[in-house]
């Protein structure tokens, strides 16, 4: 091992450490949570009676294998900083989230999709192993294998599988050792509109089928709905073709620059670029902070144009209640947040969009393919092996109905009809037993009382439903 290696294999045992001596400090009969700078997460995060754990050593790559084509992560490291760490190399890992402030640890617990996915899956799936604190205050190894197959994996083999969607609620992750793959210098972009929305899921059915769409070969693969007439496949290619690259954090807008009148746009982006594609403008959700304005645009500081600077205002507008404060001031009712990102099954996905377009009033709509990559089965978010689905995500506000949550409701009940799933970053109304049926509820309370049998950690349910 390399003196760097192992200075950087130090740090991160001395990160362990004070995570354990601030874990240490937490009487036996207080609840934990992470102190962590960075959220995505759209429920109510903090509890005010859940003592915070020191994660401030343990955001950083430990090291980079280029022959192995792995790398060992800190649990909270963010994906801009592995990034960063592996495209030196010409490698990234399988999925990268698309706003730059995801951490690892985040994706891995709370569930995370790019436009990879469709071949690459989810990005537990290139998780080979990872070392968890658990509810009992003890760092374990989990890794892929089957229980009581002996050695670490076999060992903790339930809590690696039922770690993906556990959002913090079994342990945390403060190590992971994933996969990566290789990439090129620069992604060529093929942007393909469609009027009709069975269309646009006939082709992106074809393309994940078979890689392709005609001659061309798709490495990434993604779609925007403006509405039922006018909606995009995004397609990236691959490239060590030098040439002139769009910069979206500039002037011009990623997301506007999708739209076109008929057939196909083509553009081009460094392999960083496109994997941040989504971060400048937080998809399209700068808008409403007035970033896409060409004048409050040019004064805009670059550096300030990204996700988790609009996370903060939005975070402020949240806390000052200044939304509905507008929305009273002109005399119209508050408004209900919408934030989510749902899985239907591709064959079932047209008709989900039909009746969103009809029922919801947001747009855009992001889509993007999935494809579970492996054999192994994930208890607490159980998609079905071989089955394709689309990601729809969808963030604004719509004005509130009578009931608490009334549009949020209406779309799981739409989501669940379908054989949908919904991630739980954010607002979430199940009764229990519908919870427990759709994610995992008796491999959860196994795992749960093996790993955190004092419930130092939050149950699931009540962090995704009841906290909000
Ligand atoms: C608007 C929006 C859009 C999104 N879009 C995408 C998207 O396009 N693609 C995508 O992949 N994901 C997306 N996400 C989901 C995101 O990946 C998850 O919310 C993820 O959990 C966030 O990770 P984080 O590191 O920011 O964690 P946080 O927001 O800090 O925490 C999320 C949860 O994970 C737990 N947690 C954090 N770190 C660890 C750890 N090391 N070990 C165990 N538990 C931990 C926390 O306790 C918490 O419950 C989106 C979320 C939002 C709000």
């Amino acid at each position: 091992m390399s003196a760097a290696a192992t200075a950087a294999r130090t740090a991160h045992d001395a990160g362990v450490e004070r995570l354990l001596a601030s874990y240490r400090t937490v009487p036996a009969t207080s609840a934990v949570r992470l102190a962590k700078r960075t959220s995505n997460l759209f429920r109510t995060r903090t509890r005010a009676d859940a003592a915070g754990l020191d994660t401030s050593g343990l955001t950083h790559v430990i090291s980079v294998d280029p022959e192995a084509r792995t790398a060992d992560v800190a649990g909270m490291c963010t994906y801009e900083d592995l990034v960063a760490a592996t495209l030196p190399f010409g490698l990234a890992p399988l999925v990268v989230p698309q706003l730059k402030t995801i951490t690892l640890g985040g994706a891995v617990t709370g569930l995370g999709i790019e436009s990879t996915s469709f071949r690459n899956g989810l990005p537990h799936e290139s998780v080979l192993e990872m070392d968890v604190l658990t509810g009992a205050g003890e760092v374990v190894t989990a890794a892929r294998g089957e229980p009581g197959a002996g050695g670490a994996g076999g060992e903790h083999a339930d809590l690696f599988r039922a770690f993906p969607n556990s959002y913090g609620t079994l342990g945390y992750a403060v190590r992971l050792r994933i996969e990566l793959e290789p990439v090129q210098p620069f992604v060529a972009l093929t942007h393909v509109r469609f009027d009709d929305l069975r269309d646009l899921m006939a082709e992106m059915e074809r393309i994940v089928d078979s890689g392709r769409y005609g001659d061309l070969w798709v490495d990434y693969l993604d779609g925007v709905v403006f509405s039922a007439r006018e909606s995009y496949l995004c397609l990236g290619t691959q490239t060590a073709e030098r040439g002139p690259v769009s910069d979206y954090t500039r002037q011009q807008v990623y997301y506007r620059s999708i739209q076109h009148g008929d057939g196909v746009r083509r553009d081009r982006l460094t392999a960083h670029d496109y994997l941040w594609r989504w971060d400048a403008d937080w998809f399209w959700c700068s808008q409403a902070f007035g970033a896409q304005h060409p004048l409050a645009r040019r004064v805009w500081p670059r550096r300030l144009r990204r996700s988790s600077f609009y996370g903060r205002l939005m975070r402020l507008e949240r806390r000052f209640d200044i939304g509905d404060r507008l929305e009273r001031v002109q005399g119209r009712p508050p408004r209900e947040r919408v934030i989510q990102d749902v899985e239907v099954p591709i064959e079932r996905c047209a008709e989900f969009l039909d009746w969103f377009l009809a029922n919801v009033p947001i747009e855009p709509i992001w889509l993007c393919p999935l494809r579970l990559r492996g054999e192994a089965e994930w208890p607490l978010y159980p998609l079905r092996r071989g089955r394709t689905y689309v990601n729809v995500g969808f963030w604004s506000t719509v004005p509130v109905g009578a009931t608490e949550g009334e549009t949020n409701r209406r779309i799981e009940r739409e989501v669940s009809a379908l054989d949908g799933h919904k991630s739980l970053y954010s607002d979430a109304f199940y009764e229990r037993d519908e919870f427990d049926a759709l994610y995992g509820g008796d491999a959860y309370r196994a795992v749960k009382q093996r790993y955190d049998p004092d419930s130092r950690l939050l149950d699931l349910y009540a962090k995704a439903v009841q906290r909000r």
